[in-house]
């Protein structure tokens, strides 16, 4: 037998959700060996759902906020780098974007990483609430 853990996404831009896979398990017979989740296994699959959960937020997150919000206008790419962030699950590497400001922010030739100023605010949040 074939047991499939998918977690299923859906955003505000999909038509359907999008399934992906996290962990595959196989398992013969009906003994106390083959039961259930074996303990290496059930360590690693929180560490996975937080991989997939948070590569999914980033990839909705950079789609929203590749589009100027005064034009409409799809912001220019100007690059990519990886993003660390640290969560009780281990460190975390996403893949972020650098994009070129709209022409119509009047702001010449300026970049922005949305994925790092976001993770900022939210540390700077954490950090006012102590
Ligand atoms: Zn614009």
């Amino acid at each position: 037998m074939q047991i499939s853990v998918q977690i299923a996404v859906q955003t505000e831009f999909d038509e359907q959700p999008n399934i992906t896979e996290i962990a595959r398990f196989e398992r013969d017979g009906f003994d106390a060996g083959s039961l259930g989740l074996h303990l290496e296994e059930a360590k690693a699959l929180p560490g996975r759902l937080q991989r997939s959960m948070i590569e999914a937020q980033a990839a909705e997150a950079i789609a929203r906020m590749s589009v100027c919000l005064e034009c409409g206008s799809r912001l220019t790419d100007k690059g990519h780098h990886r993003l660390a962030d640290r969560s009780v699950f281990g460190r975390l590497s996403i893949e972020s974007p650098r994009l070129y400001q709209c022409r119509c922010s009047g702001s010449g030739r300026k970049s922005v990483c949305p994925l790092a100023a976001c993770l900022r605010e939210r540390t700077s949040r954490r950090l006012s609430r102590w």
